[in-house]
Parts: C-alpha cells; sequence; structure tokens
C-alpha cells in the first residue's frame, strides 16, 4: 500500500483545502480533527444569511440541502434517511439511546473494558435507577476483545450489549461485527460507540448488526464542533422511548395524548444549530468524495510509521494492544509528565493531546495507567510531520 494509496498531489491538495495544515502540525485528531475550508465556509455562509435574511427564511431556502445531510450520513453507514438522528454531540446521541431502553430490575449489560466514560456513568445510573448490572469483559493478554467469553456472558436476562469500538485512550479496536453476530443470535439490543470510527474507517450497519450508533462530528469525520448523530434500526425505533420531546418530536392529538414520530427523529428536538447540521453534512460529503476505504488505508499507513519510529526512540514506551490497531497512538515518555510533553510540543508547533484515565477508566485502571499522551493521524498529515514529532520528542529527552 504505502505511499500509493493517495498522490503526493493529492496530499498537497488535502492541505491546501484546510487552512490550519500550513501552520500546524495537527495530530490531535481524535480530539477535534481541522475541518476542511469548505465545511467551515458553508457554516459562516449560513450565519451570514440568516443575519442577513432571518432564520426561519434562511431555512426554507436550504430545506434541501439540510434534508441532504441525513441522505448522505446515511451512505457514510450505509442506513436509511430514516433511521439517523442528527444530534449535537456522541454523549447526547448514546444517552438518547440508551436511556430510551426501558430495562427491568434485573436486566444484565454486557460491554467491554474500552468503555467510555459518559457512557460507563450510565451504566452506573442504570444499576442504582433501574436495578440491572453491568458485566464487563476484560481483554485477553494480547490486549484483544475474548469473543468467547462474550458468548458465555450473555444468559436469558442480558438485555443489551454496549461496546465502543476505537476506544478515546488507545490505538486497539474492539471487534464490532463478530460481536454484532452475537447480539443478533441471542436477539440482544446492540448499542456501538463509533465516535472515533466515522470518518476514519468504512461503517456499515447492516454489516455490524447493530441497533444504535453514536457518532460525534469534529472528530475523525472533519465536520463542526457541536454535531453528532444517531442511527437507529428501523425495527426498534418503537420500542425505545425518547425522554426528550417536543412538538416536532410528537404530535400532541389531545390533551391526555400524543403520538411520537415513526422516525430515528423521534430522537431530536425541533431547534437545532441548521449552520452546523450543513457544516456536518458537507464533512461528510468530502470525506465520502475521498473515499473512506482510501482515508482509512493511509491513516493506517501513517500510524504504523509513527508507532514503527516511536519504538525506535529510547525512553518510549508504546501503550497500544491488539491485532488490530488503528490511527490512535498512545505512549509515554519516560520522566517526562504526559501534560507536559504536550505542552512541550505544543510550544514547538505540535498538537498532541493527552488521555486522562477518567475517560477509559477500566481499561486505563487495568494496565495501570493515569495519563498517556495520544498522538492521533489523519489522512492529511505527512510522513514528515511524523519525522517532526519523533525529532522533537527525541530531543525533549536529552
Ligand atoms: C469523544 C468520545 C465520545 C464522546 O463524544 P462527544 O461528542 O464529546 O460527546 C464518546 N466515545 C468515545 C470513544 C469518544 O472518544
Amino acid at each position: 500500500m504505502a505511499n500509493t494509496i493517495f498522490s503526493e498531489e493529492e496530499i498537497q491538495q488535502f492541505r491546501a483545502e484546510t487552512k490550519g495544515a500550513a501552520h500546524k502540525i495537527h495530530f490531535n485528531n481524535a480530539g477535534s480533527a481541522l475541518p476542511p475550508d469548505v465545511v467551515v465556509d458553508t457554516v459562516i455562509n449560513y450565519l451570514q444569511e440568516e443575519a442577513m435574511n432571518g432564520g426561519y427564511e434562511t431555512e426554507f431556502k436550504y430545506k434541501d440541502e439540510l434534508e441532504n445531510t441525513y441522505n448522505l450520513i446515511a451512505r457514510l453507514v450505509n442506513a436509511n434517511p430514516d433511521e439517523i438522528a442528527i444530534l449535537e454531540n456522541a454523549s447526547t446521541a448514546w444517552s438518547a439511546a440508551f436511556y430510551a431502553i426501558n430495562f427491568k430490575p434485573g436486566d444484565e449489560i454486557i460491554t467491554s473494558e474500552m468503555e467510555y466514560v459518559t457512557n460507563l456513568i450510565a451504566f452506573a445510573n442504570a444499576e442504582k435507577k433501574s436495578g440491572i448490572s453491568v458485566k464487563v469483559i476484560p481483554n485477553d493478554e494480547q490486549g484483544n476483545f475474548p469473543l468467547a467469553e462474550l458468548e458465555k456472558a450473555v444468559t436469558p436476562k442480558t438485555k443489551l450489549i454496549a461496546v465502543t469500538q476505537i476506544p478515546s485512550t488507545a490505538g486497539g479496536m474492539v471487534p464490532i461485527v463478530e460481536i454484532g453476530k452475537i447480539a443478533r443470535k441471542h436477539n440482544i439490543l446492540y448499542l456501538v460507540d463509533a465516535c472515533q470510527s466515522a470518518g476514519q474507517l468504512p461503517l456499515d450497519v447492516a454489516e455490524i448488526g447493530c441497533d444504535m450508533f453514536s457518532v460525534t462530528g469534529r472528530k475523525y469525520l472533519r465536520a463542526p464542533r457541536g454535531t453528532g448523530f444517531l442511527y437507529v434500526r428501523k425495527e426498534i425505533q418503537s420500542q425505545l422511548n425518547p425522554i426528550f420531546m417536543d412538538g416536532f418530536t410528537a404530535e400532541l392529538v389531545g390533551q391526555h395524548e400524543f403520538k411520537i414520530r415513526n422516525d430515528a427523529r423521534r430522537f431530536e428536538l425541533y431547534e437545532n444549530n441548521r449552520a452546523l447540521v450543513l457544516g456536518l453534512g458537507k464533512a461528510v460529503e468530502y470525506a465520502l468524495n475521498i473515499g473512506i476505504d482510501k482515508i482509512w488505508q493511509r491513516i493506517q499507513f501513517l500510524a504504523n510509521k509513527l508507532r514503527q519510529q516511536l519504538k525506535a526512540i529510547d525512553g518510549i514506551t508504546i501503550h497500544d494492544f491488539g491485532d488490530e490497531q488503528c490511527g490512535i497512538i498512545t505512549f509515554s515518555v519516560k520522566g517526562i509528565d504526559s501534560t507536559e510533553v504536550k505542552t512541550k510540543l505544543f510550544e514547538k508547533n505540535i498538537n498532541v493531546s493527552v488521555g486522562k484515565a477518567s475517560s477509559t477508566l477500566i481499561y486505563m485502571d487495568k494496565n495501570q495507567l493515569s495519563s498517556i499522551v495520544r498522538a492521533s493521524v489523519h489522512y492529511y498529515n505527512t510522513e514528515e510531520e511524523v519525522g517532526v514529532l519523533c525529532r522533537e520528542l527525541k530531543e525533549m529527552m536529552q
């Protein structure tokens, strides 16, 4: 694969279409990627039009484009547009699905050690409020999710399997397609946190076999901050009771009766930021035009390069486990606190982030990690940038 995924001209084109790439080395794509200029311009222009012509009037003018965001997201994940709700972030999207499930005392949830903090808080909350219990399947010694253990953990009381495909603070991946087969076989609800996955690698909800699936816009999708979406499989929508409803979500048919919409927008409310919805659509379209397959190959190529080069540096420990790894590279630098590493790199114009134990608590505690440095690569990064990062890290340790 190597350099042939994109030509040098194509990479220069992506960078030319991304203002930030010209003056920053941005390895914080898992935090918030640099958006393409077309995304930023779309949002700004829409806001200008609202200011000039009125919010409702501008919405009317752009109604087809706004609607098209649902079509684009549906294409991205191989769903139908009526299975998509656009929300303001992944935590809202995930929670909208989770809290809509009718748990009964005694119900069980199965998850993995890679689960994200929002989700773990919701589980703890449901344990207290609904009398459910949560089983965590630890990874095996190689850092892989043990499917056989999941099979063993399923009981007639298992109501939900909820996993995160790509954790926030590790480069490994959870096998969501194989887990989906087990969920389907036992007819268990299946909720996937694909927050770090969307825009990074191909996603197909039919292949995954999930019922619900949450995503944020600002990370690998390169969409504006404050955007996200939720997929909910058509067949299960009516089983879920949205917690928030307004006159868009439901129709009040009498003082004591209401009828909830019969599409995934039952999880939205009327008011949202239309400019951002349009920006999200543009970001998805931009990624689709480049090709998610190619994006994923390029990310793996750069991630491998960075891991190889980091491994060769004395004093750097890489923490990513598992057979399959993604664009998130996590490591520690001997004798230097992760936050200080981040600050020092920032002074050199390089953006990385720090992963804290609390964001992926079960995994981090098990591996006795309190914080790690996280460098997350995207397709618009270059091999030269990877080289600069490694050089600066070496210098830092001298
Ligand atoms: C960032 C992240 C989230 C939360 O996304 P928000 O848009 O900040 O709510 C959820 N899951 C994972 C794995 C994440 O990395």
